[in-house]
C-alpha cells in the first residue's frame, strides 16, 4: 500500500495541470495514467487537431505553403503533427518528474472512498481527484450488428482514428456539425477531400450565436464543404463515402472505475459535482470531461486548480460561468457568454452591439474581410455575451472574457488602448455606435 496527500485519476489536461500546481503547494501527488500523458487533448484532441489546422490554412494560400508548395504531402502533414505531439508529451512527462509527481502507470478502479487499485496495487490518500475525461459516442447505425464494417466498402471512423489516416479520402462525409465535425470538416476540404456534413438540428455549433453559426457555415459552404441539415442518418451506406466521420458527441469516462465502491453518484453527463467539483464523497473530486460539464481542455485545467484549492483551503477567484470556447475552423468561430437566443428566452434586457471586419485595416490588409462580432450589453453596462466569425475570433473573444470575469462595464471598454491595426479594434468598433 502506497500513501500520498492527493491521488489524481488521468494525466490529461485536468490531471497534470491538477498535479504540477498541487506539487506546488506542496502536496505529494500520485497520477495514475492508463495510455499516454496528456490524455485527449495532446494526444488526439487539441493538439493534433491544431497542427492540422495549420497545415490547412496554409495549404489555401499555395504561395507561402511550407507544406508543399501547395500540393498536398500528407505524410509531411501527419508527421509534423506527430513530432508536435510526441515533443510535448515529453514535456508533461518532464514536468510531473521535476516536480516529483509519482507517475503510475495503469488503469485505476476504486477499491473503496480513500483506495484505489493499479494491476494489484493499492494506493491510498484522503483526496482523490478523478480527471478520467471521455470518449466518442457511436450511434447504433454505425455499429454493429446495424454495420458490419467487413462487408462495407465505407471506412467508419472516430477523430482519433482520422487523424492517424494514411490517405486523405476522396469522399468524406461527416455526421455531426459540432466542434469536431466542423473543424474535420475544414481541415479535410483544404486537403483536397469531397466533405459532405450530415446534421440532425437546423444549424451548427448549437453553443454559438445562430447567426455567427449560419454565416460560419454558409462561408464553409462557399468553400465547397456540403451541409445536409435537419438531416437524420438511418445508416453508413446512405452516406456513400470513402470515410464516415462519427462526431456526435463525448460520453464521461466512468466505466471500469468501480465507482459504486467509493460511492461515488453518476448522473446523465457525467460524474455529478458542485462548483467547487466536490462529489457526494467527501474528499473525492470530478474534473474535467468525467464531469460533463463543459467539454474543454481549459474548463478541465480550470475545475482541476479549482479542486486542488478545495483541497487545500484556499479561495480563488476563477469565474466558470466566464467560459470562452472556439471552433478552429478556418476562418475561425468563438464565443463567451449568452447568445441572442438564450438571452431572449431568459428575458434578459440587453442591446446588441456589432462590428465588422469588413472595415477592419488589419483584415482588409490581411485578406480576411469576411467575419462579424456580436456584443451583449445588459441594462447595467456589463457585457452578457460576445460571440464571433472571422479570423482571429478566439483572440477576439478572449478580451472580452477579461472583461467580464473582472465584471466591469462596456464604457471600460472605451478607454483601453488597442493596437493599431488588429483584428481586436472590431471589438471597440462594436461600442463606438
Ligand atoms: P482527457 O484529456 O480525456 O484525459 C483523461 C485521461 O485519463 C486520459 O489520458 C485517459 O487515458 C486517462 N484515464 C481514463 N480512465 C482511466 C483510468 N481508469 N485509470 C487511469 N487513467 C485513466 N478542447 C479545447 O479546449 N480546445 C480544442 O481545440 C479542442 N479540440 C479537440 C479536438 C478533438 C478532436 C477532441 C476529441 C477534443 C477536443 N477538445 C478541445 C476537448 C479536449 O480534448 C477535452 O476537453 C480535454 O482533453 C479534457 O481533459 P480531461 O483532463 O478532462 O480528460
Amino acid at each position: 500500500m502506497k500513501k500520498s496527500d492527493l491521488i489524481i485519476i488521468g494525466g490529461g489536461p485536468g490531471g497534470y495541470h491538477a498535479a504540477d500546481y498541487a506539487a506546488k503547494q506542496g502536496l505529494q501527488v500520485i497520477v495514475i495514467e492508463k495510455g499516454n500523458v496528456g490524455g485527449t487533448c495532446l494526444n488526439e484532441g487539441c493538439i493534433p487537431t491544431k497542427s492540422f489546422v495549420h497545415d490547412a490554412e496554409l495549404l489555401r494560400n499555395p504561395l507561402l505553403s511550407c507544406v508543399g508548395g501547395g500540393i498536398v504531402d500528407f505524410k509531411n502533414i501527419r508527421e509534423r503533427k506527430d513530432n508536435v505531439v510526441s515533443q510535448l508529451r515529453e514535456g508533461v512527462e518532464t514536468i510531473l518528474s521535476q516536480k516529483g509527481i509519482t507517475l503510475v502507470r495503469g488503469c485505476a478502479s476504486f477499491k473503496d472512498s480513500r483506495t484505489v487499485e493499479v494491476d494489484g496495487e493499492t494506493y491510498q490518500a484522503d483526496n482523490i481527484i478523478i480527471a478520467t475525461g471521455s470518449h466518442a459516442k457511436i450511434p447504433p447505425f454505425a455499429r454493429q450488428p446495424a454495420f458490419n464494417p467487413e462487408k462495407s466498402r465505407t471506412k467508419v471512423v472516430i477523430s482519433t482514428e482520422l487523424l492517424d489516416i494514411k490517405e486523405v479520402p476522396d469522399r468524406l462525409a461527416i455526421v455531426g456539425a459540432g466542434v469536431v465535425g466542423m473543424e474535420f470538416a475544414s481541415v479535410f476540404n483544404s486537403f483536397g477531400s469531397d466533405v459532405r456534413v450530415y446534421e440532425f438540428m437546423k444549424e451548427c455549433l448549437p453553443a454559438v450565436d445562430k447567426d455567427i453559426a449560419k454565416r460560419l457555415r454558409k462561408n464553409m459552404e462557399k468553400q465547397g464543404i456540403q451541409f445536409n441539415m435537419k438531416y437524420s442518418v438511418k445508416s453508413i451506406e446512405e452516406l456513400d463515402a470513402d470515410v464516415v466521420l462519427i462526431a456526435v458527441g463525448r460520453a464521461a469516462n466512468t466505466e471500469g472505475l468501480n465507482l459504486e465502491a467509493a460511492g461515488v453518484k453518476v448522473g446523465k453527463n457525467g460524474i455529478t459535482v458542485d462548483d467547487n467539483m466536490r462529489t457526494n464523497v467527501p474528499g473525492i473530486y470530478a474534473i474535467g470531461d468525467v464531469n460533463g460539464r463543459q467539454m474543454l481542455a481549459h474548463a478541465a485545467i480550470f475545475q482541476g486548480l479549482r479542486a486542488v484549492n478545495q483541497v487545500i483551503g484556499k479561495t480563488d477567484d476563477i469565474r466558470f460561468d466566464v467560459m470562452p470556447a472556439a471552433v478552429f475552423t478556418c476562418p475561425e468561430a468563438a464565443c463567451v457568454g449568452l447568445s441572442e437566443d438564450t438571452l431572449k428566452e431568459q428575458g434578459i434586457v440587453f442591446k446588441t452591439h456589432k462590428g465588422f471586419y469588413r472595415s477592419n485595416g488589419k483584415a482588409l490588409a490581411a485578406d480576411e474581410t469576411e467575419g462579424m462580432l456580436k456584443l451583449f450589453v445588459g441594462e447595467d453596462r456589463r457585457v452578457l455575451g460576445c460571440h464571433v466569425f472571422g479570423a482571429h475570433a478566439a483572440d477576439i473573444v478572449q478580451e472580452v472574457s477579461g472583461l467580464m470575469t473582472l465584471g466591469v462595464t462596456v464604457d471600460r471598454l472605451h478607454d483601453i488602448i488597442h493596437i493599431h491595426p488588429t483584428y481586436g479594434e472590431i471589438l471597440q468598433d462594436a461600442i463606438q455606435f
